[in-house]
């Protein structure tokens, strides 16, 4: 009997997941993506939401620095996702990886 080819539509959580268990099944698998790879959660909700939230608690903390002994001279808390965090970012986005593999 001829090897199964499958076609999954969709390379997110649900997409991925059903590609990589029709392989382990014996298939042949085709996944088509139309936009980045690991779908909504990697690229847009579950981790982005969570880089957002652990950068809220940041400025809280540095607000409140001087609750742990810490004094910032300035007492300036500046939000810059330009420049360096950019620069750093790119190099370890999940959308830089999911450019280099579409
Ligand atoms: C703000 C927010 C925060 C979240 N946080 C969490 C969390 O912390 N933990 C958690 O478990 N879940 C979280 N979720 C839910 C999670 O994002 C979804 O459950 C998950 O992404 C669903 O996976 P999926 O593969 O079904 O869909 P998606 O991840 O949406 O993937 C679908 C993919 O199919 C592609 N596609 C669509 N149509 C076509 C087409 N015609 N041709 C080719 N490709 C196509 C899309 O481009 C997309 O990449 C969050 C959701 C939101 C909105």
């Amino acid at each position: 009997m001829g090897m199964t080819h499958i076609v999954v539509i969709g390379g997110g959580p649900a997409g991925y997941i059903a590609a990589i268990a029709a392989i382990q099944n014996g298939s042949q698998v085709t996944l088509v993506e139309e936009k980045y790879l690991g779908g909504t959660c990697l690229n847009v909700s579950c981790i982005p939401t969570k880089a957002l939230l652990q950068s809220a608690e940041i400025v809280e903390k540095v607000k409140n620095a001087l609750t742990f002994g810490i004094e910032l001279p300035d007492g300036k808390t500046v939000i810059n996702w330009g420049g360096e965090y950019r620069k750093e970012k790119d190099k370890s986005s999940s959308s830089s990886w999911a450019e280099l593999v579409t």
